[in-house]
């Protein structure tokens, strides 16, 4: 694909083939060089553990053009921090912090053409994965992985005439167990939710809100997203051991905190709480933050409605607007988030 063609007005989040992807193999016990690829392929075993028993972990970051050309990567240790606590959880090899950092950075350097101008909405998402390649057929963790790291030009996630979309919320199924794989962003998690996110589609809806897979009693999250709400100038965003540790979750929180003077609680989330929140949301690097028009408790019939004409609350309008700022370079970071690209 040629950067010169792109029509940056109306990206989509769909996948394209940009600029070269940086690759690394783990053998004998270490990581190798780090190697540029054309290719969008790769070439494994058919027995590979990542294509029988799941061994894959995957992470998601974005890169921003700034008004001054800059180009600012925001939070990329800690992505490098999550996709380590990943392959622990799933016994793949870790790497170091600093490997993850010059890759995804030589990524972003490689396609500094793909970076969308300011002013767009649009930016550059990174996707970094680690997969499993041994052969096995017996059950075991691989002792060979590969590290892949490529970027392509995004918009928006969720598209619209509203600002604001209906979510539902149903306790027929769990994306991941109180002790199970939740807290780790991998592929298995995912599959696992096809069902009900196929289901929430079909009727309408952008995704599907979990409850917590025990007691079926307090919000868990989306299968790709964060949940949040504010009320009495507190967020509010659930505690749980089966949900995803949201980048974009914790930037809000401090900017809720520090920046706008918020109170910010991290604890159980009751469904019928919902009734009283003044504005709900579901974040999350892809959609940012989407604002929440209702959640429909598809099970009992029951209604939560946060928004009535379309429209987004006015924290969500100040959350997202110095979160982007942040991001743009508009706003200075006063968290050493950002890492320059020139
Ligand atoms: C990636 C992901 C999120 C969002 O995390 P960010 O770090 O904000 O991108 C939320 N939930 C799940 C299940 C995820 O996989």
């Amino acid at each position: 694909m040629e950067s010169k063609s792109m029509d940056w007005a109306n990206l989509t989040f769909g996948y394209k083939k940009a600029g070269p992807n940086v690759r690394c193999k783990y053998e004998n016990g270490k990581w190798g060089a780090l190697t540029f690829s054309d290719s969008d392929n790769v070439t494994i075993s058919i027995a590979a553990t990542c294509l029988h028993y799941g061994q894959e972990a995957f992470e998601g970051l974005k890169a921003f053009r700034g008004k001054d050309g800059r180009i600012r990567i925001f939070r990329m240790k800690d992505n490098a921090e999550r996709m380590m606590l990943s392959c622990r959880g799933i016994r793949m090899a870790e790497m170091p912090v600093e490997l993850f950092c010059e890759a995804v950075t030589k990524v972003v350097e490689a396609n500094k053409d793909f970076v969308p101008p300011y002013g767009y909405g649009a930016s550059l998402y990174i996707r970094p994965l680690i997969f499993g390649t041994t052969p096995r057929v017996g059950v075991s963790p691989a002792s060979e992985f590969e590290f892949i790291v490529f970027a392509m030009p995004v918009g928006l996630y969720f598209k619209g005439d509203k600002e604001t979309t209906p979510f539902m919320l149903t306790r027929k199924y769990d994306r991941a167990a109180p002790l199970g794989t939740g807290t780790y962003k991998v592929g298995g998690n995912y599959a696992a939710g096809m069902v009900a996110g196929a289901e929430a589609h079909d009727m309408g809806y952008s995704a599907v809100f979990y409850l917590d897979a025990r007691e079926k009693k307090y919000i868990d999250e989306c299968g790709a997203a964060n949940f949040f709400a504010i009320k009495n100038n507190t967020y509010i965003t659930p505690e749980s051991t089966s949900i995803l540790n949201s980048i974009t979750n914790r930037s809000l929180q401090t900017i809720a905190e520090k920046i706008l003077g918020m109170k910010v609680e991290k604890r159980k989330v009751p469904v019928e709480e919902l009734a009283t929140f003044e504005e709900a949301g579901a974040c999350g690097t892809a959609a940012i933050i989407s604002p929440v028009e209702r959640i429909d408790d598809v099970d009992k019939g029951v209604s939560y409605v946060f928004s009535k004409d379309g429209k987004a609350g006015p924290v969500y309008k100040k959350l997202l607007h110095h979160l982007q700022a942040i991001q743009n370079g508009d706003e200075e970071d006063h968290f050493g988030w950002i890492t320059y690209i020139d």
